[in-house]
């Protein structure tokens, strides 16, 4: 089965080429490199420079490799930057996902996976989080990646397009291979932060508020390792190519860590003692976000297993060590 994965050279995307290729499949990465890596692409994987608005570039491939589903994860993906430039954000996600399902109904390709975010439920009023959670999203990113999640129904409802919506909590960590893993630039996550800080490569580490009501104060995230998150993606793919109808799933390891926990941790698996510097919290983090994934655990058999702690700071200190400067040695 021939697969096209647009953002197939980012960071989540090259870690689901890689499980798809151990799965069986055939994946076509179709990449515009604006974020992207070609490194991050093994040699033996077809890789298309394309924009996804191109609708009649993305239609030619899609025939010309005979396409059978599509994952899509090309889209911009910071949530600060999407408040300053939210016209890039509607442009690059909502205009670009519209003419990719053009492109897709024009030449009958009718199944999709979709990278979705936590992002859409905003400021959460219960934990963990259901699918049926309120969506309110407190930023222009959660905003574009959820009104994507309604031209997809749309899609099915009018046109039998079939999808599945993956809301991915944080993902972290690195492939086991040690090949690939995350190379933001610039870099805004906590663990990959700490990480550069531990090597020294960054000065401190900067806790982003101490008065959240959590227990230490921080605020808690559901962390959940990047191989989990492919292997989810191939169950979808699967779920779609056996007939199943369209679905939402919510996809994180439902175990809460402080960002003080995290720091903990990585001190003491790097050996290194860096410095923390504690400041303002930063606009728009709710306090927790904590995943329920009952609903991909009961009905596709999906099981996070690479999700704790030590597993993510493992792979993706690993991953640093043997690329300090990330793709570009
Ligand atoms: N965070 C932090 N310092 C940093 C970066 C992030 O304290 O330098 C916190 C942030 O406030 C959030 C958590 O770490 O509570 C995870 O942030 P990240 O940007 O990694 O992911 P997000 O939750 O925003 O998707």
């Amino acid at each position: 089965m021939n697969i096209l994965v647009t953002g197939g050279a980012g960071y989540i995307g090259s870690h689901v080429v890689e499980e798809l290729q151990k799965s069986g499949f055939i994946p076509i990465v179709y990449d515009n490199f604006s974020t992207g890596h070609a490194a991050a692409v093994p040699e033996d994987v077809q890789l298309v420079e394309g924009d996804i608005h191109n609708t009649v570039f993305a239609k030619h491939i899609m025939e010309q490799f005979g396409i059978d589903a599509v994952i899509h994860f090309a889209a911009s993906s910071l949530v600060g930057e999407s408040m300053e430039n939210p016209a890039n954000y509607y442009f690059n996600n909502v205009e670009g996902s519209l003419h990719l399902l053009e492109a897709m109904r024009e030449v009958g390709v009718d199944k999709i996976v979709f990278s979705s975010t936590a992002a859409v439920y905003g400021e959460p009023e219960n934990v963990p989080i259901t699918e049926n959670s309120k969506v309110q999203p407190t930023n222009v990113y959660g905003h574009s990646k959820l009104m994507i999640e309604r031209m997809l129904a749309d899609y099915d409802m009018a046109y039998d397009m079939h999808y599945v919506a993956l809301r991915y909590f944080n993902a972290a960590g690195a492939s086991f291979s040690c090949d690939i893993g995350e190379d933001h630039s610039p870099e805004t996550h906590l663990i990959p932060l700490i990480l550069k800080t531990a090597q020294g490569v960054r000065k401190h580490v900067s806790i982003f508020g101490t008065d959240y009501p959590t227990n230490d104060g921080t605020c808690v995230r559901d962390y959940i390792h990047v191989c989990d998150l492919a292997v989810a993606h191939i169950l979808a793919l699967e779920h779609l190519l056996k007939g199943g109808t369209s679905r939402v799933y919510n996809l994180g390891s439902e175990n809460g860590l402080s960002v003080q926990e995290i720091i903990k941790s990585a001190k003491k698996m790097t050996n290194v003692d860096f410095p923390v510097v504690e400041e303002q919290r930063r606009p728009g983090d709710p306090a927790v976000l904590i995943a329920s994934s009952d609903k991909i655990r009961q009905e596709l058999g999906w099981m996070p297993a690479q999700s704790n702690i030590e597993t993510i700071i493992g792979t993706a200190w690993r991953w640093y060590q043997a690329h300090p400067r990330g793709y570009e040695n």
